[in-house]
């Protein structure tokens, strides 16, 4: 099955930028993708469009089946997200902030605390889930970020930049944590500006460029060329 099937997609702004220009992508279930692209390109523009954030000008989007326009309730149940920006509330806890993000998407509560320490367990912020989000370093708001994304158990995860700003060794343990929850069946696409990020997590990339996709195919074929 495929997790993502783009056909058409344009994005035209207002004031008249070309943001997509026409994009096809297909991701399978299961894959870990790397979406890459100069800034400008269009990388956070589809991952608005595919996480309904950002409305399409033309084009169809569906995820695992659903059609993101007429189907777009369960289209969205199938979708983690992990934006680029600190998008949380900066005074509420770390585990109000997963726990309402479970509530939002309908989890029961006995189910949202259990995923609460599972996940945060996981990403190491278990011992910090009583502090507010704004005492958190750069790279414990991205694991954070990344566990909220999780807790209504997404089939598709999708990441902007995740590691945007992370020292070295954080970075690779979040790596670590992603590989591992790809192998357990969630299929992720990522975007990065950092090549060995792509190199050492992804198994297939898409370049974009100027609103297409210029280039698709497996990394391993890629590195072979370059
Ligand atoms: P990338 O994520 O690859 O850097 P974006 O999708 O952010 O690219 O941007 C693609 C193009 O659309 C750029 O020219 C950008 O300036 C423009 N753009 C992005 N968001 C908006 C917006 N909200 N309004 C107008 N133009 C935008
Ligand atoms: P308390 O015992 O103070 O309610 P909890 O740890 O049980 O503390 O909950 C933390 C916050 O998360 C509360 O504000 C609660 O209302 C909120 N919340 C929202 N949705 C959910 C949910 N699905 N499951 C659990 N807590 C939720």
């Amino acid at each position: 099955m495929k997790a993502l099937d783009i056909s058409g997609l344009q994005k035209t702004y207002k004031g008249g930028v070309q943001a997509l220009k026409g994009l096809d992508l297909q991701v399978n279930e299961g894959d870990f993708f790397a979406l890459l692209g100069p800034n400008g390109a269009g990388k956070s523009t589809t991952i608005g469009i595919i996480s309904s954030l950002v409305n399409a000008s033309a084009g169809q989007v569906s995820v695992f089946d659903y059609d993101l326009e007429t189907q777009k309730e369960s289209a969205k149940a199938c979708i983690g997200l992990v934006p680029q920006e600190f998008n949380f509330n900066q005074f509420e806890t770390v585990l109000q902030i997963v726990l309402n993000q479970a509530g939002y998407y309908g989890v029961t509560r006995t189910t949202a605390k259990e995923r609460a320490k599972k996940y945060l367990t996981q990403l190491d912020l278990w011992e910090k889930r009583d502090a507010r989000a704004r005492e958190l370093s750069g790279g414990m708001k991205r694991r954070l970020m990344i566990a909220r994304a999780l807790m209504h158990e997404p089939r598709l995860l999708i990441l902007d930049e995740p590691t945007a700003g992370v020292d070295i060794e954080i970075r690779r343990s979040m790596w670590t944590f992603l590989k591992d929850i790809n192998e357990q069946g969630i299929t992720i696409i990522l975007t990065t500006h950092y090549l060995e990020e792509a190199e050492s997590l992804c198994r297939n990339i898409a370049i974009i460029d100027k609103g297409v996709i210029v280039e698709n195919t497996s990394m391993r074929s890629l590195l072979s060329k370059l």
